[in-house]
C-alpha cells in the first residue's frame, strides 16, 4: 500500500476542514453579534445558527476522523479495520481515506446507525 498517497490525502482533507470550520466559527459569532428585536428573524435567526451548527459538527467529526487516521499511520495500523483487524478494501480507502472501518464493518454501522435513527 501507498502510505504517501493516503497521507497526502489526508492532509489536504485536513487543511480544507480546519479552514471551513475557521470560517463557520467567524460567521457564527458574527451573527451572533448582530441585534435581532422581531421576533420571526430571531426564528429565522435561530434556525440559520443551527443549520451552521450542524455543518459546523459534521466537518468537525469528519475532521476527527481524519486525525484518527493519520494517528493510525503513526502507529502504523492504518488501512485495518479498528473492529475485525482484516485490510481495509483498496477502493474503499482511496473513495473515504480516513475511514477506520472495513465494508462489512461499516455497513454493520450504518445499519445500526439506521435503526437507532427510526
Ligand atoms: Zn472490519
Amino acid at each position: 500500500m501507498d502510505i504517501e498517497h493516503f497521507r497526502r490525502k489526508l492532509v489536504e482533507r485536513q487543511k480544507e476542514l480546519t479552514a471551513s470550520s475557521n470560517r463557520l466559527a467567524d460567521e457564527a459569532r458574527q451573527s451572533g453579534v448582530a441585534e435581532v428585536e422581531d421576533p420571526i428573524d430571531q426564528v429565522t435567526s435561530t434556525e440559520a445558527k443551527a443549520a451552521d451548527f450542524q455543518e459546523a459538527g459534521i466537518e468537525r467529526q469528519e475532521l476527527e476522523e481524519v486525525e484518527d487516521a493519520l494517528r493510525r499511520m503513526h502507529e502504523g495500523t492504518y488501512g485495518k479495520c479498528i473492529d475485525c483487524g482484516r485490510p481495509i478494501e483498496p477502493g474503499r480507502l482511496e473513495a473515504v481515506p480516513w475511514t477506520p472501518y472495513c465494508f462489512d464493518d461499516q455497513k454493520k454501522r450504518d445499519e445500526a446507525n439506521a435503526k437507532a435513527g427510526g
